[in-house]
């Protein structure tokens, strides 16, 4: 039977489109480039878009457009997630080398028009230039900081303004031409993230009640009744790391076998729901997800698959940037106090012993 049902999840597929629709005033869902900014000022100050490890200037990874219906300060809702571009700095189960944060806009704002624009290749793009933010000329984050000899280019940190020394600012200083350097070693190579409801199979229902089983199974070898027999059939220290083995197994079986539905999924999405663990290793308990600064709770908002990985070109680094998946948590108030750039939180999974994920088709550019 090829039935379908919907599920509760949406998916992000990567796809290339013209730059020009990636600007703020269409609200894009991406990866890679530059941030699309949602609030045109009060942008992340360089001091919060540092990594923690290293200190050298995040890159920007992706951000999506998630409004949410019900609150009127939501009506524009984006959270944008960043990450160090050093291989060092991915260090097992660490969350250290990201950051997110959740920027919102009433439907009346300073802004963007009451109406949603017409989408037109000649309409001019929504900038913070716009509003006298000045921006970093690599990575498009606040650049508070000059070039000293013609005091026109700016930068988030010395670390970019070397970065674009050598990429021509040498040659370009003080002098009127026009140059667009791509960036290559920071920026990662730009997308559209495509959103659709996530279908499932019947074949997943057989799956599931094997799932099941298992875990009944595991169940079982948990209580009473399973460690006595434990006991008595004498099990080794070996069997029961085989045993655990099997479990770890279980999960990235689940995994896989959900994935596969789409396998070229890079994003799901489930507000209030649950991540698709890769593993049954480093599942953040209730305590491991911070409180937001308001006080309240952070919920489950959507994970980064391994599948993005693909995309970025990062694995002629050496020791490369990885993530078996990144897990984003933000307020479950989605408070309006504070920053305007809310932090938020990235819980970092890898993908354990399993083997790594590819989709079938490298990406090629
Ligand atoms: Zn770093
Ligand atoms: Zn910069
Ligand atoms: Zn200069
Ligand atoms: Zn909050």
């Amino acid at each position: 039977m090829a039935a379908s049902s919907k599920s509760d999840v949406e998916l992000g597929f990567a796809e290339k489109t013209h730059g020009w629709r990636l600007n703020s005033k269409y609200f894009p869902c991406k990866f890679g480039g530059k941030p699309s900014w949602l609030h045109l000022k009060n942008l992340p100050l360089p001091e919060s878009l540092q990594c923690s490890c290293c200190k050298n200037p995040y890159t920007f990874l992706l951000q999506i457009y998630a409004p949410i219906n019900e609150l009127k300060t939501c009506f524009h809702r984006t959270v944008f997630v960043f990450c160090c571009r050093s291989a060092e700095c991915y260090k097992p189960n660490s969350n250290l080398p990201f950051a997110a944060f959740r920027s919102q806009l009433p439907r009346k704002n300073d802004y963007y028009s009451y109406h949603p624009p017409t989408e037109s290749e000649d309409s001019k793009p929504v900038n913070p230039v716009d509003f006298e933010q000045r921006m970093c000329e690599v990575c498009g984050c606040l650049g508070p900081k000059r070039c000293g000899k013609c005091h026109e280019t700016n930068y988030c940190s010395r670390n970019h303004q070397m970065i674009d020394w050598k990429e021509g600012h040498k040659f370009s200083c003080g002098k009127d031409e026009g140059r667009t350097p791509e960036y290559k070693n920071v920026l990662f190579p730009e997308y559209e993230v495509v959103i659709e409801t996530e279908e499932l199979n019947t074949a997943e229902e057989t799956d599931k009640s094997e799932e099941d089983k298992m875990r009944d199974y595991s169940e079982f070898m948990k209580s009473e009744q399973g460690k006595s027999m434990l006991r008595n059939e004498d099990m080794t220290q070996e069997d029961l790391e085989k045993m655990a083995l099997h479990e770890e197994d279980v999960q990235f079986k689940k995994f896989r076998e959900r994935i596969n539905h789409e396998p070229e999924q890079i994003l799901r999405y489930d507000r209030g729901g649950e991540p698709l663990w890769i593993s049954s290793k480093h599942i953040p308990k209730s305590n491991d997800i911070p409180l937001c600064q308001c006080g309240a709770p952070r919920i489950f908002e959507f994970q980064i698959l391994p599948q993005l990985l693909n995309y970025l070109h990062v694995d002629s680094l050496g020791a490369s940037i990885d993530w078996g998946t990144l897990a984003i948590y933000t307020c479950s108030k989605n408070c309006d106090t504070g920053p305007v750039y809310h932090p938020e939180f990235v819980w970092k999974q890898e993908c354990g012993d399993t083997p790594k994920i590819k989709t079938e088709d490298t990406v090629s550019q």
